[in-house]
């Protein structure tokens, strides 16, 4: 079985269906999609890609941005961009997509994999950005895998001994990559705002038969979600990031 693995779409529909087809989702029915959160916040099409995850074979998890479209947290912690789009995403969800966001849990576990936004620590709100802080998420889980999102920086925490000290792995693009036995916290990156510097959507390919993972980037029409989003009149910090990748 093959799972296609993306975080943080971020209401960008072009980046969306870019990393879908892509991946060969679209049009066929025995993929898993892995989703783990913030599918929404920050770009200009949060109904359209909810309703578009919606529509595949998927598990998705709560993201900080889809709860702070629903009011659950506090968005003064947010930046003056970000709480600008939130405010607008949640103007613009109907109903029906604010229960779908409701309903999301914050962690899941499926045989060896754990899968949370944030961390296994703080599933909502941590950022594993180091090897320290993966460190010390890994006592915060039980299975040999953990698959992670909120950084927006595809990686890999590759644990080296019983102490927990670890490594982080730049990913390989393309390439499939034996998983092995060690205890890894993998990101695949976000598909629709990237920040390591590649403005290209990311996303990963996990296979558990062979237990392989393959992260990929995918170029997609930047210029078509930027129109959209000035047309909704959101802040221009927003609409430039994403050319360049921060
Ligand atoms: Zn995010």
């Amino acid at each position: 079985m093959r799972y296609l693995v993306i975080s943080d779409i971020h209401a960008n529909l072009t980046a969306f269906h870019t990393v879908l087809d892509d991946a060969g989702v679209l049009g066929k029915d025995y993929d898993f999609v892995w989703c783990l959160g913030d599918v929404v916040g920050y770009g200009p099409d949060p109904n359209e890609c909810v309703d578009l995850l919606r529509g595949l074979p998927h598990l998705c998890l709560a993201g900080n941005h889809d709860w702070a479209a629903l009011g659950r947290i506090d968005i003064r912690t947010f930046n003056a961009d970000a709480r600008k789009a939130a405010t607008w995403t949640r103007e613009q969800l109907t109903d029906e997509n604010l229960a779908y966001l409701e309903a999301l849990p914050t962690t899941f576990v499926l045989g060896d994999f754990t899968l949370a936004h944030g961390s296994p620590r703080e599933p909502v709100w941590e950022y594993i950005l180091d090897p320290l802080y993966a460190a010390l998420n890994f006592p915060h889980y039980q299975t040999t895998f953990c698959l992670v999102g909120h950084t927006h920086t595809p990686v890999t925490f590759k644990q080296l001994n019983e102490r927990g000290e670890c490594e982080a792995v730049a990913p390989k693009y393309g390439e499939s990559v034996d998983l092995g036995t060690a205890r890894q916290i993998i990101n695949p990156g976000s598909v629709g705002q990237p920040r390591d510097s590649d403005p290209r959507a990311a996303y990963a390919m996990l296979d558990i038969e062979k237990m392989t993972w393959e992260a990929k980037r995918i170029a997609y029409d930047i210029p078509a979600v930027q129109d959209r989003m000035r047309k909704a009149d959101m802040p221009d910090r927003l609409v430039t990031r994403l050319e360049h990748g921060w």
